[in-house]
């Protein structure tokens, strides 16, 4: 049987789960799901990430200790994805015990591999808890981190460095060739075109962080957050014989860390790579920057509560093309929501079972098939043009029954059509599958045996 192991981020902890969060997820689990249904050994891994200098402080600023703050933020991301339909198949928290322990011999391996220096340099520099990461002065604007704005705190300690410089013509090749294959197009080239400035060896431990997992060969160390947290890919995938993973799918942000740092330790230890990783885009809410300061944050169950599980597995992947930057507002989701749900599909399939019903209707033909061009998109990740094509099928069939009017037909005209008619909408259901689930099976489920009206799939907004 054909694998296909995709993985979201590990989340952090520091924050509940927002729209960002679960556009990526929804994503991964389409992709899933889709070669699922292909009959593919389909897996996703999804989780939280929840040691490092960020979650000690969030934990401290609410009164409670690091791993009980954790556990309750991890919980409500496994209820953020349980409640989308998300279907992993391991929600990974990197204070898991098989992690802790899979981490630890990583980083031992890297150390046996002579892939970190043997002893830790001093490093200064300026630290953004934020990032978790080091900031260079380039990066900084007005002595604030852009992102975060907030000044980063001067670090002055010994860490373990890991000798990613060596690793630059390696991973220059690897992705050139698409051995690793980067996408967008846009986001390879830009990662190729940072590459040939160089690579700086990296520091992989922490001296002062106690939140962490301490580092095998040194035990004053806590391992870098970042590195531990890629391994957590590593956890799952390899305890399950499914290394190396198909696809990573992230927002561009940390595109970086997986598309070098990640292949460059894996090489280190002699391991397969990922095969690919893909970095969607960012997107606004009315134009303007998510932020708690400005108070339009996003959350999946205010979501979930206006346009239902699989309205808003649509909605985020319909409004804009993934892979690129876009805006979602509540209106514009609305308007989408009433064109393509409530009208659109949801009219289309209680017409059609309207007419059926009156005449007793029964469906003894399922041949319907996947839409060919849905699954070209989908394998390029082109969501929103998938739907597009779904959505084009709805609307032709939609202009046909205008067209033809068979209510009008006499019974053996009008059963010719409905058989017709059902297998066209079998077909829209089963390539809605991986993107609206219980739809798509409400749908295959109506439309089999004796056609009934049903409740409205999508309520008018
Ligand atoms: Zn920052």
């Amino acid at each position: 049987m054909n694998k296909f192991f995709a993985t979201t981020p590990i989340y952090y902890v520091n924050d509940a789960p927002h729209i960002g969060h679960t556009y990526t997820t929804v994503a991964a689990d389409v992709i899933t799901r889709f070669y699922k249904q292909k009959g593919y050994d389909a897996r996703l891994l999804t989780g939280t990430d929840e040691h490092g200098a960020k979650i000690a402080e969030a934990a401290a600023k609410h009164g409670k200790a690091p791993q009980e703050y954790a556990d309750e933020i991890s919980e409500k991301f496994k209820t953020a994805w349980d409640s989308l339909n998300i279907d992993y198949a391991r929600f990974i928290r990197t204070t898991d015990e098989d992690h802790v322990k899979t981490a630890r011999e990583f980083f031992q391996k890297l150390y046996d591999k002579g892939a970190i220096d043997p002893k830790p340099r001093l490093y200064k520099g300026l630290y953004c808890v934020g990032h978790e990461k080091f900031m260079s002065k380039e990066e900084l604007v007005d002595g604030l981190c852009p992102d975060h704005q907030t000044k980063p705190v001067e670090h002055s300690e010994e860490n373990y460095y890991f000798k990613l410089s060596g690793y630059k013509k390696d991973l220059e090749q690897l992705i050139s060739s698409d051995e690793i294959k980067i996408r967008p197009q846009s986001r390879k080239n830009e990662i190729l075109g940072k590459l040939k400035t160089g690579l700086e060896d990296i520091s992989i431990s922490r001296a002062s962080m106690e939140w962490g997992i301490p580092l095998p060969f040194d035990k004053g160390h806590t391992a870098y957050v970042w590195i531990e947290a890629l391994i957590n890919y590593y956890t799952y995938g390899s305890q399950e014989n499914l290394w190396p993973a198909d696809l990573h799918l992230m927002a561009k942000d940390i595109l970086w860390f997986h598309a070098l740092i990640w292949p460059a330790i894996l090489l280190a230890i002699g391991e397969k790579l990922p095969k690919e990783i893909f970095a969607h885009g960012f997107f606004t809410i009315n134009g303007q920057k998510m932020s708690k300061t400005i108070g339009n944050v996003i959350s999946p169950s205010q979501l979930i509560e206006k346009y239902g599980v699989d309205g808003t597995r649509y909605l985020l992947l319909a409004a804009f093309p993934f892979g690129e930057d876009g805006d979602f507002s509540w209106e514009e989701l609305d308007k989408l929501y009433n064109a393509n749900l409530a009208n659109g599909l949801g009219n289309l399939v209680a017409r059609v079972a309207k007419l059926a019903e009156k005449v007793n209707f029964e469906v003894t033909q399922t041949t319907e098939i996947f839409d060919p061009l849905v699954e070209e998109k989908l394998t390029e990740f082109k969501f929103n043009e998938a739907l597009a094509t779904i959505w084009q099928d709805i609307a032709a069939l939609d202009k046909k029954i205008n067209e033809i009017q068979p209510w009008k037909l006499e019974e053996t005209k009008l059963k010719e059509f409905l058989s017709s008619s059902a297998i066209k909408i079998r077909s829209i259901a089963l390539s809605l599958t991986p993107f609206m689930p219980e739809t798509a099976e409400k749908i295959l489920k109506q439309f089999s045996d004796q056609i009934k009206s049903g409740s409205p799939l999508f309520p008018r907004k």
